[in-house]
């Protein structure tokens, strides 16, 4: 573990509002036992800047529905769905199903396990010429007949015709058409088959949208990593970290500067076939004359072929010989029925398990 003397912000220099604790894997991918934290070396400002960074990785990208699908909470328990609402200016994330037995395509959300899914309140409008679009109400037994009129109208459909109101139960399906006949847009009612709940596997489709801040995120996870367990006394208040530093927290320069998105594994193991029995992610930190870089694969699980990430922290930046340093810890997800107070561990990944495939990033 590196001690550290300065207390002031690595990313602002500020010594004021320093935090107790700052994460390694950010707190809104679950919380992992044992996991270190970097102690007072980032402000509260700072922590919340990168926080929205996080809050894309988390409840907007890819990241965002492997995390639903295990049923992982993050910070607040009681958040507002990643599938119904906005988060940082991106989503709902949309989680689509061709409901078995019928042609209607719905949008759906995983339950609190992660396994089963329930259907996300929303409408469809449509047009005479079949063009249709599902729009999300949040709230239904709180919806007002105005901001219905104005979701129907603000949509891409300019001429709506139908409304098809798809909810959770019969009631708030009455409440939809009230409110429908009180804006005057009611016609007539048209009946449809009656749609079953069903139990079995059905293909889901997700679409999330995100921006480079997520990368800003991924960034942190390396820069916090390498800076808890590197053994050349990094402190992260060093120069050659000022350009890393100003992407996670300023988002400046671009992030391709920063880091490699890549197809496979690498892990020798994982890139042989071999699949994790539970979800986890594997981050690696490589230390060589050239390079200090950070690999990171998020949810590498049984079901999921996630891309890897070298993030550069540094370049030819030791002045004397080294020999290359390897080290890495793998954080697993633990079972449902293995979950006490974390949603899962941590695990330094052994000389013999750890082996890594040739070939640094060309760059
Ligand atoms: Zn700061």
């Amino acid at each position: 573990m590196v001690s550290d003397v300065k207390s002031e912000c690595i990313y602002c220099g500020t010594s004021k509002n320093l935090c107790r604790r700052s994460h390694i894997v950010p707190r809104c991918l679950g919380t992992f036992k044992d996991q270190p934290t970097l102690r007072y070396k980032v402000c509260e400002d700072c922590e919340g800047a990168i926080g929205k960074c996080e809050d894309i990785l988390a409840k907007c990208a890819p990241e965002a529905l492997l995390k639903a699908n295990l049923g992982i909470k993050g910070r607040h328990k009681n958040s507002t769905s990643p599938f119904r609402r906005k988060h940082a200016g991106h989503g709902p994330i949309e989680m689509k199903i061709m409901y078995p037995g019928t042609e209607y395509e719905m949008l759906v959300e995983p339950l609190g396990d992660g396994q089963n899914c329930e259907i996300v309140p929303h409408i469809e409008i449509s047009d005479s010429e079949g063009n249709k679009k599902q729009i999300i109400i949040e709230e239904p037994d709180s919806l007002t007949a105005e901001e219905l009129k104005k979701k129907i109208f603000s949509s891409e459909i300019e001429n709506p015709v139908k409304v098809w109101p798809r909810m959770q139960n019969n009631e708030q399906v009455d409440r939809i058409f009230k409110l429908l006949k009180k804006c005057c847009l009611y016609k007539s009612e048209e009946v449809v088959e009656e749609i079953k709940p069903f139990e079995g596997i059905v293909k889901a489709e997700g679409y999330t949208s995100w921006d480079e801040r997520r990368f800003r995120a991924i960034a942190k996870i390396a820069f916090h990593y390498y800076l808890n367990y590197n053994n050349f006394n990094h402190t992260g208040y060093e120069d050659f970290f000022i350009p890393v530093r100003n992407f996670i927290r300023y988002g400046r320069n671009n992030f391709t500067d920063f880091i490699v998105e890549k197809r496979g594994y690498f892990i020798e193991q994982l890139k042989n076939g071999w699949k994790p029995p539970t979800y986890g992610h594997i981050v690696v930190s490589i230390v060589n004359q050239k390079f200090i870089i950070v690999k990171i694969q998020l949810f590498v699980g049984p079901n999921y072929e996630p891309p890897y990430y070298e993030v550069i922290l540094g370049k030819n930046i030791f002045k004397i010989k080294i020999p290359e340093t390897i080290f890495g810890h793998n954080y697993v997800y633990a079972d449902d029925n293995e979950k006490m107070n974390y949603d899962g561990s941590m695990h330094q990944l052994l000389a013999t398990k750890l082996i890594l495939t040739r070939g640094l990033p060309i760059i």
